[in-house]
């Protein structure tokens, strides 16, 4: 399935509640759930009623949706939870987690994880001192995440500017929330490490109803 190209804030406006997709903006009154808090589209103000079906489906879409995985994707992981031992639905959430770019998002090196998706797929990213360019690459805990030595030196070069003027703008608004107690970071050298698992509170898709997500896939 095609990756969404859309505009991102139908999808917030479509779950009901703000998804953080465009960085900055999502914490200003431009803020599309904040100035039209109706669903997209010609019915967006009709009706209100929802089946059993209707409420997974948007539970599952809306955790979709936050880390910007297309179904696919998104159904393996799920078949991948399912085979490890423990809670299903916590598995899976810690699986969309461990991501590199949620990973180089939740560090603040980018405004996004749209960004920091591109930010890995360019190149920028070192794991453990290797380069990984693969957005869905699953980090485990020790392993460290830094952006590449070129991108920090290089501070003049013309093409490293926008770059770096990203990454600042992420570790500035990082500073104004929190970095989960199982992260660590070190902004001025662009670096970071996983120091464990996320425990199920910590984990950005909280306000979802996992359990609601595993119902859908195992009709
Ligand atoms: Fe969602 Fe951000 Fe757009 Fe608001 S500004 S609707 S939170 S993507």
């Amino acid at each position: 399935m095609a990756r969404y190209n859309g505009p991102v804030c139908r999808l917030c406006r479509r779950e009901g509640e703000k998804l953080f997709l465009k960085g900055e903006r999502c914490f200003t009154p431009k803020c599309a759930v904040e100035r039209r808090a109706y669903p997209p589209g010609q019915h967006g103000q009709g009706r209100k009623k929802v089946s059993q079906f209707g409420i997974q489906l948007r539970q599952k879409q809306k955790l979709r949706r936050i880390y910007g995985i297309n179904e696919r994707q998104f159904r393996n992981y799920f078949e991948k939870a399912e085979k490890q031992k423990g809670v299903v639905g916590e598995n899976f959430l810690r699986i969309l987690e461990r991501r590199l770019d949620n990973i180089v998002y939740r560090m603040g090196f980018a405004g996004s994880r749209a960004a920091a998706r591109q930010i890995v797929a360019h190149g920028h990213v070192r794991v453990n001192g290797r380069k990984v360019d693969i957005a869905s690459f699953l980090v485990r805990p020790g392993d460290e995440v830094a952006l590449k030595q070129k991108s920090k030196e290089d501070k003049n070069a013309e093409k490293y500017k926008a770059f770096l003027a990203n990454v600042q703008s992420g570790l500035e608004n990082k500073r104004s929330r929190s970095l989960p107690s199982w992260l660590e970071i070190d902004a001025e050298n662009y670096r970071g490490k996983v120091l464990a698992l996320p425990a199920r509170e910590e984990i950005e898709g909280a306000s979802v109803n996992e359990q609601l997500v595993v119902e859908f896939y195992s009709r």
